[in-house]
């Protein structure tokens, strides 16, 4: 039904796979700048307030917020009643409101469906309402831009207007967990999460955007829970979503295998994804629109996903960078003190065509992955990290899902085989013992040996064709680690 109403507005169109495909315009992807907090007296003392984390008075609120609901008397709008929260004890009761009908569709895909029988008396715990024609005038409103993303943690409302980009719905959800569920002894999570056959092992993947959270949970040999929010309770995970939301630039099928055929499903909705008009065959290895096109599906797209969304505890723990300098090893094993350090780092780095102007590698550091996320002070959540892998013995690993044998344009990137067959090292505990040298820049400790995947790939200060040019990036790299971390929340962070 939503199908239909999306080309009857004129949203959307269908392409030859049978997903439905909209445009999002000016916004391509997140607005973090435009995001506030709204200054009230329940939340105030409790958020980390930094250039990330801006205030916005209630005033501005409550004149925008009427300025929506003008909009809703007017207009028709879409509501679609969700949960966020796989584990019923934590579950969240969402109301999303869009302008938009293939909104309310990625709502649905992206959030837990509940059944006929739940909907009736549903009463919403929060409320988000995305109104992209809704703009705000920044003299009056006191926001930066047109655009605006007001979180009011004491109303329990989201109102989101001036942008298309719909990944914003599911990740001010994200926002509001960050904050609500620390308070119940729960660790929110930028990661994505899979479980080994028997159930028994889980694997959780942190990384920031790009660095292959959602395609190497995707894994044949084992089920997915989810590819990009959880929880970690006293039983065990959970995931927030009940569906995934894929990079589709340059997929190929024989590297990803399951995405790419959620990607071309019937209820799949596409986001920017140049297509021939003709045919209506799409056309993933254009950067027409953006370089970050996407698919939102539901998670049982995936075949083996767990559909309850829950599992128990992790036994390994990955942090994934794309390091474009290409001089972070492929596998590395972290003691305490470098699991804190490279969780608060929150590494990964960008390269040329990702946006325009940048032509060398330039690192983003997102604190505890998930910097445009964090509502409490970055230290909440890796001392709940921390804390967790302790207790239950969990391993944690650093992968440089990145470049090697040089830097970006002179290296290529790591492939997804060569990072799937570390993965499958990792989860199958193959590295657990396997004898280690340390890299004498980072102090890292490298596995000797990997199955498949060449000695001469894990040492990257082997695959660099001029070994003092490696040792200066190397220890350059290191010193903007060492100068991000003192200056955590002193700056503005970067979109992750
Ligand atoms: P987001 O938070 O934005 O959803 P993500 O962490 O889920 O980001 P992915 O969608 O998994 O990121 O994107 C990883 C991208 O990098 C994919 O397009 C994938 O094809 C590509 N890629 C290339 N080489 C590798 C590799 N060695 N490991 C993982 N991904 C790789
Ligand atoms: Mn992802």
């Amino acid at each position: 039904m939503l199908y239909e109403h999306a080309i009857r507005r004129d949203e959307a169109a269908i392409v030859s796979t049978g997903a439905l495909t909209a445009e999002t315009g000016r916004h391509t992807g997140r607005s973090p700048k435009d995001k506030f907090f709204v200054k009230e007296p329940t939340s105030q003392g409790a958020i980390w307030w930094h250039p990330g984390n801006q205030p916005i008075s209630s005033t501005s609120f409550e004149g925008l917020l009427k300025r929506m609901d003008e909009f809703c008397a007017s207009h028709d709008v879409y509501t679609q009643d969700v949960y966020a929260c796989a584990d019923p004890r934590y579950r969240l009761h969402v109301r999303v409101i869009t302008e938009l009908a293939w909104h309310s569709l990625f709502a649905r895909n992206l959030f837990i469906r509940p059944t006929a029988d739940d909907l009736l008396g549903f009463e919403p715990d929060f409320t988000v309402v995305a109104l992209p024609s809704v703009n705000a005038d920044p003299q009056h409103d006191g926001t930066r831009s047109e655009t605006f993303i007001l979180v009011n943690l004491g109303r329990r409302m989201v109102i989101i207007g001036g942008t298309e980009y719909a990944g914003e719905i599911k990740k001010s959800i994200f926002t509001v967990l960050n904050y609500l569920l620390p308070a119940r002894g729960v660790f929110p999570m930028h990661c994505s999460a899979n479980v080994g056959a028997g159930a028994s092992e889980v694997t959780l993947f942190f990384g920031l955007s790009g660095t292959g959270k959602t395609t190497l949970s995707a894994d044949p040999d084992r089920r997915l829970i989810g590819d990009d929010e959880h929880g970690w309770s006293d039983t065990g995970v959970f995931n927030f979503e009940g569906g995934c939301y894929a990079k589709t630039i340059r997929i190929r099928k024989e590297s990803e295998p399951e995405i790419f055929a959620a990607v071309e499903s019937f209820g799949t909705i596409l986001e920017n994804v140049a297509y021939d008009p003709r045919t209506r065959v799409p056309d993933y290895d254009s950067e027409e629109k953006t370089e970050n096109t996407r698919a939102a599906y539901p998670v049982d797209l995936i075949p083996n996903a767990i559909l309850s969304g829950t599992c128990g505890h992790p036994s390994n723990v990955i942090f994934l960078s794309a390091d474009a300098f290409g001089v972070l090893p492929p596998v590395s094993r972290l003691d305490d003190e470098q699991i804190r350090h490279y969780f608060l780092s929150g590494y990964t780095a960008k390269v040329a065509g990702t946006e325009r102007g940048v032509t060398e590698p330039e690192p983003i550091f997102s604190t505890c992955f998930a910097a445009p996320f964090l509502v409490l002070p970055p230290d909440t959540y890796a001392d709940m990290l921390i804390e967790r892998v302790n207790q239950r013995h969990a391993q944690v690993w650093m992968l440089n899902t990145g470049w090697v044998g040089g830097p970006y344009g002179v290296g290529q990137r790591m492939s997804i085989a060569h990072t799937r067959s570390i993965v499958r090292a990792v989860v199958k505990g193959e590295l657990r013992d396997m004898p280690t040298h340390v890299d004498p820049v980072f102090g890292l400790r490298i596995p000797d040996m990997v199955p498949d995947v060449p000695a001469e790939v894990l040492d990257p200060r082997r695959t660099w064709p001029d070994q003092t040019a490696y040792d200066r990036q190397a220890r350059s790299l290191r010193g903007m680690f060492e100068e991000n971390v003192q200056n955590i929340g002193k700056t503005s962070s970067s979109s992750g």
